[in-house]
């Protein structure tokens, strides 16, 4: 290969994470090579031109409008007769075809690009910085250098750099899968360092674990304003840790830490499988617990189930106070909704309240990004949300209509391997009541029945019955796994 060449491509082979694959290619044939260059190059360019677009079409519409339309889109393609711009879904991509074309033909004509055609193309959402640093806590590391080096002065300021105000306990909505976690964390800041330390919450994607860390840092904060609290992800403490290495200020980086009085750590999961890290966090860990300083952790998981924890950290762990947070309730997930829309000073209607919670079960990250859209949808067009513009618009998040009681308790007694005439005949076996009331309760959370209909669909006649078997399920599911495991699958199921 010629030397040239060989330069400008190891040059551009630091530019990727896949340079294993590409020297293979190297060294089999060099012209797929140039052309792999070629893509890398146009992939810089288009990101270029598509920052320009963006940075102009963030001043022409509202900030509500850009961050639900724009803020995820990429150019994926560019040539003199075809662009393709990456949508995250196909709502967007409707409303980018729609309504937006004109508003991006002309920017892009501004920037002196001119194709005969767009198309937008669903793909995976690739985070834009500005998300990635919704928490502020991701600077790289000669940016937390200089707040190291300024420490002495400002300490407040710096310790508090990864908290977010949007987070507070006022604003989080207390229901069924939070309540636990909710109480535990009010009295941390209570008795902070002395109860509960560590306070290590767990539990799945978008249900309220950050903001609850963070609504523990604002709250502590708010009483004491130089208390030093920081609040991280973990996969942001390892990029500093691995940046404090590299210009050797790991003694910095550990004094740093080691000098908050709570310290909070997000998504601990990721530490697994990095024993450096690990040990560094041993230390850390083990000088603010002997000063009765407070450690909070959030993870995916318990710790037993993180592979690859060193034991002496996981033991640490249990420990302390351990909290499963679970998904919040139909109830609950209404009111997030309704509190949400309050405070973008909406009143939404209890049938679109309903229709959102109804739709998006788990997370309310999700939930969250729906009401959103639906709200920049109305604010556009200076209409009021009701359920034919939720319903249109979200359409195609909604679950099957046809979903009717009978699949549902079918579906059950499927899953407990069971007789259909068992679960609607009269017999009282246990292994048949459980099934039966699973039931009761999946008709309750899911169709929303009443419950004179609930007690109907199982052959009962007292409604009574059904009242207290998803109360019964309802609560038992917070206690037992192997219930909230057997509604999660049933559940599932029904909609594939
Ligand atoms: P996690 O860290 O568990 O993935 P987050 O804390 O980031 O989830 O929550 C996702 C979004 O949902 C955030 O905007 C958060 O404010 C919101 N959220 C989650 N649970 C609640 C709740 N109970 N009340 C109000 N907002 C909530
Ligand atoms: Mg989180």
């Amino acid at each position: 290969m010629p030397a040239t060449v060989h330069k400008f491509l190891s040059l551009r082979l630091k530019q990727t994470y896949t340079s294993k694959i590409l020297f293979v290619v190297v060294e089999n044939c060099q012209l797929l090579v140039l052309l792999w260059v070629g893509h890398l190059e146009g992939k810089l360019k288009n990101n270029e031109l598509w920052q320009a677009v963006l940075g102009e079409i963030e001043l022409s519409v509202s900030r509500a409008s850009y961050v639900t339309w724009f803020k995820n889109t990429s150019l994926l393609k560019q040539s003199d007769e075809l662009l393709v711009v990456g949508v995250s879904n196909v709502f967007i991509k409707q409303q980018f075809e729609h309504k937006f074309n004109d508003l991006v033909v002309g920017i892009l004509k501004k920037n002196g690009v001119e194709s005969k055609k767009i198309e937008y193309k669903i793909c995976a959402i690739t985070k834009s910085a500005e998300d990635n640093n919704e928490t502020g806590a991701s600077e790289t590391y000669p940016a937390s250098q200089e707040s190291y080096t300024q420490s002495s002065g400002s300490i407040t300021h710096d310790y508090r750099k990864g908290l977010n105000e949007r987070y507070t306990f006022d604003n989080f909505v207390v229901g069924s899968g939070n309540e636990m976690a909710y109480a535990a964390c009010r009295a941390v800041v209570e008795n902070l360092g002395v109860k509960y330390n560590p306070l290590y919450l767990y539990g799945g994607v978008g249900i309220g674990k950050t903001h609850l860390i963070q609504a523990v840092g604002n709250a502590v904060i708010g009483t004491n304003s130089n208390a030093r609290v920081v609040y991280i992800s973990s996969d942001q403490f390892v990029k500093e840790f691995v940046a404090a290495l590299r210009y050797k200020k790991s003694g910095d980086f550990a004094d740093f830490y080691r000098a908050a009085d709570v310290l909070i750590i997000d998504d601990v999961q990721f530490f697994a499988g990095k024993e450096k890290i690990q040990e560094e966090f041993f230390h850390t860990y083990n000088a603010l617990h002997q000063a009765n300083h407070q450690i909070i952790i959030s993870s995916d998981k318990p710790p037993r189930d993180i592979p690859t924890l060193e034991e002496r950290l996981r033991s640490r762990f249990i420990g302390g106070m351990t909290i499963d947070m679970q998904n919040p309730d139909f109830e609950t997930r209404c009111a997030i909704v309704q509190t949400k829309a309050q405070t973008h000073g909406i009143d939404l209607p209890s049938d679109v309240t309903e229709f959102l919670a109804t739709n998006i079960q788990t997370n309310i990250r999700e939930l969250e990004g729906a009401l959103n859209q639906l709200l920049a949808f109305c604010e556009m067009r200076e209409l009021s949300p009701d359920l034919e513009i939720a319903t249109g618009l979200l359409g195609s998040i909604k679950r099957p209509k046809h979903l009717t009681a009978k699949q549902v308790i079918e579906r059950t007694a499927r899953h407990y391997q069971v007789a259909l005439d068992d679960i609607l005949g009269p017999k009282r076996d246990k292994d048949i009541v459980v099934p039966r009331q699973v039931a009761m309760y999946i008709l309750r959370s899911e169709l929303h029945l009443s419950f004179p209909k609930i007690a109907k669909e199982l052959g009962r006649k007292d409604h009574t019955t059904a009242i207290h078997s998803v109360d019964k399920i309802q609560k038992a599911s917070a206690l037992d796994s192997d219930i909230r495991e057997a509604i999660t699958n049933i559940r599932d199921r029904l909609y594939v």
